[in-house]
């Protein structure tokens, strides 16, 4: 089982602007340790998915042509420092537009499967940093990361709401140490696990 990681945009990778989109790429900014995180995720073979939904298309705030170019240099940049973003999937509509890929619709997710295939979602992760992540993962079946550098910024404010994430995190980063070292995670054959679950493991293939 060849491993893979869902992540949203804003807010997880690049700085979140409340009830604002990054229009255009001098907008768009890449949080602290975000780029290192997406390296070490993918040095550890992860392939990278992101899952976003980007309303400010539909609502005629930038062209999706923006948001294409947007993405390039997003994946330009990330490779440069030693990171690999496979593929970046994205809702450009608005709930009035009822679609079937804005989430917490697992229009997006079913996309990535049907590309991508060969991983299964209970062993995977989605990490997000809003309510509407966390309900688009549990839809789909996916384990949860709420990190709390983006809409959302404390764990009081998970209180009430539909679903609860199986872990949060403070960002990206920590997100990525859950990632790495969990056991929940489809590992490879002939891993030496650590003496507990949160040790992470080394490989000798
Ligand atoms: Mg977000
Ligand atoms: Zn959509």
């Amino acid at each position: 089982m060849r491993k893979i990681v869902f992540l949203d945009r804003d807010g997880v990778i690049s700085k979140y602007y409340p009830g604002d989109w990054s229009k255009k790429w001098e907008e768009f900014s890449f949080l602290p340790k975000a780029k290192e995180s997406l390296k070490r995720l993918t040095k550890a073979n992860y392939r990278i998915v992101v899952i976003s939904n980007q309303a400010g298309v539909s609502k005629g705030l930038f062209s999706l042509k923006n948001l294409r170019y947007i993405t390039k240099r997003m994946k330009e940049e990330v490779k440069k420092s030693g990171g690999k973003i496979k593929k970046v999937y994205y809702c450009p509509h608005q709930d009035e537009d009822n679609c079937s890929c804005r989430k917490p619709k697992v229009g997006l997710f079913r996309k990535a499967e049907k590309d991508l295939g060969g991983f299964n979602f209970e062993k995977t992760f989605f990490v997000g940093d809003s309510e509407v992540d966390i309900l688009a993962g549990k839809n789909i079946g996916t384990k949860t990361i709420l990190v709390l550098s983006g809409k959302t910024k404390s764990r009081e404010e998970t209180k009430g709401w539909q679903k609860q994430p199986d872990y949060i995190a403070t960002d990206l980063f920590s997100a990525s140490e859950i990632i790495l070292n969990s056991r929940v995670s489809s590992e490879p054959r002939h891993c030496e696990r650590g003496p507990s679950p949160v040790i992470a493991t080394r490989c000798v293939s």
